[in-house]
């Protein structure tokens, strides 16, 4: 069995960010990736002003990477729609794009990054991967994201939301590129949402949030597109006929949760901290934050500061995330979603002021 400094199980921003503050903190981290190369993962891929800041300090730079910027914010819901202006600069950004970037600033600042290792299951304080090997370190960095790792899986209790996840790209279109530009469009639906926006290659991200008693009661993934067409012609206008049949997909995932107690030697950071709901789009913000500040806790209190970590993480998201699921229930059903469209027309102001309040900081 080999031993590690620190291990990061999961190459997304928050396995990324806790690997370039450790190595600047003098710590080479070694971070296992199960993914060979680029790819594209369930995200809308909306970049808020504080994951902006936030990837700049780690020394990514969106605007270099060909993120688009985002103004303003649309909700549609039937036939109708609300439009604001965001209280600041945002972007959208493919996560391909993205988590590539981070990945290399983390090797570039000394962590040694492994692709194409996948873990397999926590055994006896040690991560065993799939080629056999096991390797034990005084800090493990879980940040496998909305997948969990046999032998630490989130601790969700039963009877916590799970939503599903899916998400493609409609290919580049004028009137798309005129409709969405420097804009974040949702589209709020019973039971879920979709999120639009620009990337950096001209196609639109297509991100769809759904309960899963819906996306099963549709006969798959294209006949629910169809399906959400048919009850909002905004929606139907932007899709233009395009019903796309290759999609990413993930299942379960619990809006609303965080990981409120720790252990020693354990950190759990991004989704396996917090889980946003996805309508705020602050997750990738929380994946940023929780790997920083869990690195921070390492560099300052080694190991055993991992429950203190913990416990300070979750009450810092706890305002954030609460007002998001607030956000999320009242989107997902008719009843409250007419009169907050109503509400919304009336004081457009408010919707920047929820888009502010759901943020980590
Ligand atoms: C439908 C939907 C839309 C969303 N839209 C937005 C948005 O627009 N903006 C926003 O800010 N947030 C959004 N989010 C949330 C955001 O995607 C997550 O909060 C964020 O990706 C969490 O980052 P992470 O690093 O914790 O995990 P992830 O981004 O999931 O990364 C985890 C990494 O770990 C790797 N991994 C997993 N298991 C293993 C293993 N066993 N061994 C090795 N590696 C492993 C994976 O390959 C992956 O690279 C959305 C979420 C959903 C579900």
């Amino acid at each position: 069995m080999r031993r590690a400094a620190a291990l990061i199980v999961g190459g997304g921003p928050a396995g990324s960010a806790a690997a370039i503050v450790l190595a600047r903190g003098g710590v080479r981290a070694e971070l296992h990736e199960r993914s060979r190369g680029d790819r594209d993962v369930v995200c809308g891929g909306f970049l808020g002003w504080d994951a902006i800041a936030r990837l700049r300090r780690l020394g990514v730079e969106p605007e270099t990477l060909g993120a688009r910027p985002i103004r303003r914010l649309r909700l549609c819901a039937g036939g109708a729609q609300v439009e604001t202006t965001l209280p600041s600069l945002a972007a959208g950004l493919s996560r391909r794009r993205l988590d590539s970037a981070l990945l290399a600033a983390a090797e570039q600042a000394g962590t040694r990054v492994v692709r194409g290792h996948a873990a397999r299951a926590v055994e006896a304080a040690a991560v065993r991967f799939d080629d056999g090997e096991s390797v034990t370190a005084d800090a493990l960095f879980l940040a496998t994201g909305k997948h969990e790792l046999r032998g630490a899986a989130r601790p969700v209790p039963s009877g916590t939301v799970a939503a599903a996840g899916l998400r493609t790209a409609l290919p580049p279109r004028p009137e798309l590129e005129r409709a969405l530009a420097e804009t974040i469009e949702l589209h709020l639906f019973d039971g879920g949402y979709a999120g639009l926006l620009l990337q950096e290659d001209g196609s639109a991200n297509l991100c769809l949030s759904i309960a899963r008693a819906r996306l099963a009661a549709a006969a798959g993934p294209t006949a629910l597109f169809a399906e959400l067409a048919a009850e909002s012609p905004i929606f139907a206008r932007r899709l233009d006929g395009f019903l796309p049949e290759r999609w990413d997909a993930v299942a379960g995932v619990p809006y609303g949760w965080r990981a409120r107690a720790g252990e020693a030697g354990l950190f759990r950071v991004g989704d396996q901290a917090a889980v946003i709901a996805s309508l705020a789009g602050d997750g990738i913000a929380i994946a940023l934050a929780s790997g920083e500040a869990a690195a921070h806790a390492l560099l300052a209190g080694g190991p055993d500061a991992a429950s203190g970590y913990q416990a300070a993480f979750a009450r810092q998201a706890a305002r954030p995330v609460r007002l998001a699921e607030l956000f999320r229930r009242s989107a997902e059903r008719a009843s409250s979603r007419r009169p907050m469209m109503r509400l919304l027309r009336l004081v457009p102001g408010a919707a920047g002021i929820a888009a502010r309040l759901t943020r980590i900081g």
